[in-house]
């Protein structure tokens, strides 16, 4: 097996999701340590583990933390647990299996920023995920881990665990915050970043549920000793959501630098019995679509990036020949138009008329000329949206138009679609 597992190297040991079975895997002992530190000295501990934010934008942690300005309080810390990219269910997994991991991370990245109220906005989906945090709150408040004088140091935290409504869009940092504090979730202008000017206008940190579920470990072994597993350019392990035409579809964690292809072959045990891979998504539905000749390339947050594409939050989707790329891009451009906040024109008017036009396209009905529209479409909304929404709302479909463009032509006035309902000549 290529799995390399520290997230979820305890993963299915009976009561894990306690406290007391938490514990009983060496759980808070990395906490003890860190309020033993300084918060400079934590901040150093995580630049020099290489960690780079589990999210999607794979911004260096580290780095991101000493954005914040100096003697500006309060600050917030914000976890962001709203996973809603197509294909990702492992914040789920996270919370799910190791939930303290989670809150002893939220805990250690508090004390690091010198946080005395940290949030965990998730998503409104994740009832039951939701519940179960509440519970691990009040577990830890019990032992003295949250709230006043944790663990008997001069260090005050809580702990806030708030369900989102279920819009996509929150899972953008600004968005987020401002459904937060109790407005519409939309979009902020950035600059003022929330290291600025974050939450109630405080200087804020936002962190991926993975991002921090890691830092007990970096804690507890060293910064230097995380970065000796990984590649150069990705420290660490990942975990990927694995679906599709696969055999063993599901969460596996990888050390980064190990290969695509180690992935689909060993841990999803290859493609489905004839299904012969056709393309895949290497980071979720917001991601450019990848062939079978990529399935070389290393878990590299930079290598899949000069392949034209990214490990986004961490969801591999593995397609077969029986796929139609046009209907896929159809149903991921029809995700977009629903999750548009409607606060831009190119977003809110570009993912109608791009649905519209997929639809005309999926069903046979649109004409040659009307594949230059698509493209227009896509064109005015890139890189012209208010936020990334609006930018990925066009690569999936770009992309497979690029690498399917006689997929997509051979729709064009075929009433039905060609690639699920072919012609057969007799
Ligand atoms: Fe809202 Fe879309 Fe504009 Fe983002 S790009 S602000 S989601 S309308």
């Amino acid at each position: 097996m290529a799995e390399h597992r520290l997230l979820t190297a305890h993963v299915g040991e009976e009561g894990l999701d306690t406290l007391t079975g938490y514990e009983r895997t060496g759980g808070y002992q990395a906490l003890r340590k860190t309020l033993g530190m300084t918060p400079e000295a934590i901040i150093e501990e995580v630049k020099a583990s290489g960690l780079r934010g589990r999210g999607g934008a794979a911004f260096p942690t580290g780095t991101k933390w000493s954005f914040l300005p100096k003697d500006v309080y309060p600050r917030y810390l914000c976890c962001n647990a709203d996973e809603s990219e197509p294909g990702c269910f492992k914040d789920r997994y996270l919370i799910d299996k190791n939930p303290h991991q989670l809150i002893e991370g939220l805990l250690i990245a508090a004390f690091a920023l010198q946080v005395h109220h940290a949030f965990i906005y998730i998503r409104g989906e994740y009832h039951d995920q939701r519940l179960t945090l509440e519970r691990c709150v009040e577990e830890a408040r019990a032992k003295g881990y949250v709230g006043k004088k944790i663990m008997g140091k001069d260090f005050d935290c809580e702990i806030i665990v708030h369900g989102g409504a279920g819009a996509y869009i929150c899972g953008e940092e600004t968005a987020l915050l401002s459904s937060l504090e109790g407005y519409r979730g939309q979009p902020r202008l950035k600059p003022p970043f929330p290291a600025i000017k974050g939450l109630y206008g405080q200087p804020t940190v936002v962190n991926n549920v993975e991002t921090l579920s890691t830092l007990p470990h970096i804690m507890e072994r060293g910064g230097a000793w995380y970065k000796t597993i990984g590649c150069e350019s990705s420290a660490g392990t990942r975990l990927f959501c694995c679906s599709g035409h696969i055999n063993r579809p599901g969460v596996y964690e990888m050390a980064m630098g190990t290969t695509i292809r180690e992935l689909l072959e060993e841990e999803c045990q290859g493609m489905l019995e004839g299904s012969d891979l056709k393309a895949f998504q290497p980071g979720g539905g917001s991601m450019q679509v990848l062939l079978p000749e990529h399935l070389d390339l290393p878990l590299d947050f930079d290598a899949v990036a000069k392949a034209g594409s990214s490990l986004g939050a961490g969801a591999m989707v593995f397609m077969d020949q029986t796929t139609c790329m046009v209907n896929v891009s159809m149903r991921l451009v029809d995700f977009y138009h629903h999750e548009s906040c409607g606060k831009c024109v190119p977003c809110r008017e570009g993912t109608y008329f791009e649905s519209k036009l997929m639809h005309r396209l999926e069903a046979g009905d649109a004409t040659l000329e009307e594949l230059s529209t698509l493209e227009d479409i896509c064109d005015n909304m890139n890189g012209k949206c208010f936020c990334p929404l609006g930018d990925t709302a066009t690569w999936f479909v770009m992309s497979a138009y690029k690498a399917f463009r006689e997929e997509f032509r051979s729709h064009c006035g075929a009433a039905a679609c060609p690639v699920r309902h072919p012609v057969v000549m007799v």
